[in-house]
């Protein structure tokens, strides 16, 4: 039996029953992580050794009859803009290369006491802007199921290293998508909370308005079990909501007879792959068999969506990232004046891409473009949340694609900066609006994996977690796994 192999609820049935310690699993994690790194690059660091010690804590407690925490024992990684106390957390980017955060993020905190065991820091798109892990100032990340292809991104590093298995699940953040599309690129399940639904205390900030940290995991069912850890009012994130945390591991299994989802034309376009569209319609149909009521519907307005993110995204974060001028963090070059030190601190320590987005973002706030560009995309926005309003009346759930396309080859797109960013439509807008949304493995095109996005009105997990389990039973997609090639894996 290949331990990496199975999901965490498994896992930690065999953990339970004493067939299998904590020290036993990690080792195992470890081993896979050693043999398909040199193929995936998914890891910015690994914290082996870290590992096996909580381990043996983990096994000493069952030992003393202490009553295992909900993850205990299960390994887990992180994306690289998580902070951890005492761990590197670089946002893959030269400018926090050596940066060694003195606390750990509130998800990191809560993981760590239900028991889950940190693998290792995984790569991104730089400070996650990007769509395919390209924008590491580290390497890239590859693909599993193919290693000539991207992983999708930003959060690459962590889809990678799941689909691997060299984690039973990770953690990643979604501004625009970055954790729907690599979990759809490499064929495993990607969750976005609603906006507020988790603390964001402790990540890096990208796009404060938009940012949301949400999980991967192999199947729902581990999907479910790790949104009951992280999710929760916390007094260090005064955007993160006090609503109650609803056992989300209640909605697996229950049946979705008359749930209503809605089919928005618009996300089936030109422009969308004929392999995905194909999928989408037949994920449709697959519902409808299960008792839903599935009606094909439009949403006009989300045509304005990425245009909408180019704007706001860039805005705020080029305020974000206004702190790393070399004085109060991490990378510096030395100079004799403080605005030479600035200029070439920024120049060096951050990428082209991050660049062309502080850019982007200075400008569309200047004082003559504010009004004209700034405050017209803050009502097109206001817009979008309208259109949602009035969907989420007639419909449970939206079904779209997750990605456009299927995972591309490196390379493909990094000299235009607007096929990438097209990566994103159909899941930029669930950001807009602070939706909850799910990427679910949806089937395959030559190979390579499509995967469908669910999206319900705020609040709303537990209803996208009930629908893809059904789906997710209805289907084998999620119980495939990549062979990893060229080079990867030796003597397992
Ligand atoms: N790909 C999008 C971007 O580059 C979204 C990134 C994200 O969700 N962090 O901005």
């Amino acid at each position: 039996m290949k331990l990496w192999d199975l999901s965490g609820h498994r896992l930690r049935n065999l953990l339970d029953q004493g067939e299998l310690s904590a020290q036993e699993l990690v080792e195992a994690f470890l081993t896979r992580q050693q043999n398909t790194e040199p193929a995936l690059h998914a890891f910015v660091t690994t914290t082996g050794p870290q590992a096996l010690a909580a381990a043996k804590e983990i096994d000493n407690a069952r030992a003393r009859g202490e009553k295992p925490g909900a993850l205990a024992g299960i390994p887990m990684a992180l994306k690289d803009n998580i902070c951890t106390a005492g761990i590197k957390t670089t946002c893959s980017s030269k400018m926090l290369a050596n940066y060694v955060p003195p606390y750990d993020a509130t998800v990191v905190k809560s993981l760590r006491q239900a028991g889950s065991i940190l693998t290792g820091k995984t790569n991104m798109d730089e400070f996650a802007m990007g769509s395919s892990t390209e924008n590491s100032a580290f390497y890239p990340t590859r693909n599993p199921w193919d290693t000539s292809r991207v992983p999708g991104g930003s959060s690459g590093g962590s889809a990678a290293a799941v689909a691997a298995g060299q984690a039973v699940f990770a953690l990643g953040s979604d501004t625009g998508g970055s954790i729907r599309q690599p979990a759809a690129f490499c064929s495993i399940v990607g969750f976005k909370p609603s906006y507020g639904r988790v603390s964001r205390f402790g990540l890096v900030a990208f796009a404060s308005s938009l940012d949301q940290i949400g999980c991967f995991t192999k199947d729902v069912t581990d999907c479910a079990a790790v949104l009951n850890v992280i999710c929760g009012r916390d007094e260090f994130d005064p955007t993160s909501v006090s609503a109650p945390v609803p056992d989300y591991s209640k909605f697996i299994g229950r049946e979705i007879k008359g749930l209503r989802i809605g089919l928005p034309r618009e996300f089936l376009q030109e422009g969308i792959q004929p392999a995905v569209r194909e999928a989408i319609l037949q994920a449709a149909q697959t519902f409808e068999n299960l008792g839903a009521v599935v009606e094909e519907t439009s949403l006009p307005k989300m045509k304005y969506a990425p245009a909408v993110y180019y704007v706001i995204a860039p805005a705020e974060a080029s305020s974000n990232l206004g702190r790393f001028d070399g004085v109060r963090y991490g990378f510096r070059v030395p100079t004799s004046d403080l605005d030479s030190l600035y200029k070439k601190t920024r120049s060096q320590g951050f990428g082209p891409e991050v660049r062309r987005r502080i850019m982007i973002g200075t400008y569309v706030l200047t004082a003559d473009n504010y009004k004209n560009l700034y405050q017209r995309a803050q009502q097109v926005r206001t817009l979008i949340i309208e259109e949602f309003e009035q969907a989420f009346s007639r419909y449970d759930l939206l079904l779209t694609p997750t990605s456009p396309a299927v995972p591309f080859k490196l390379g493909e797109k990094m000299d235009d900066p607007l096929q990438m960013y097209l990566m994103d439509v159909c899941t930029i807008p669930a950001n807009l609006a602070g939706l909850p949304a799910i990427s679910i493995p949806a089937g395959f095109s030559a190979g390579l994996p499509v995967g469908m996005q669910l999206m319900a009105k705020p609040w709303a997990e537990g209803t996208l977690l009930q629908a893809a389990y059904s789906f997710e039973q209805a289907t084998d997609y999620h119980q495939r796994r990549p062979a990893i090639a060229s080079g990867g894996v030796v003597g397992e």
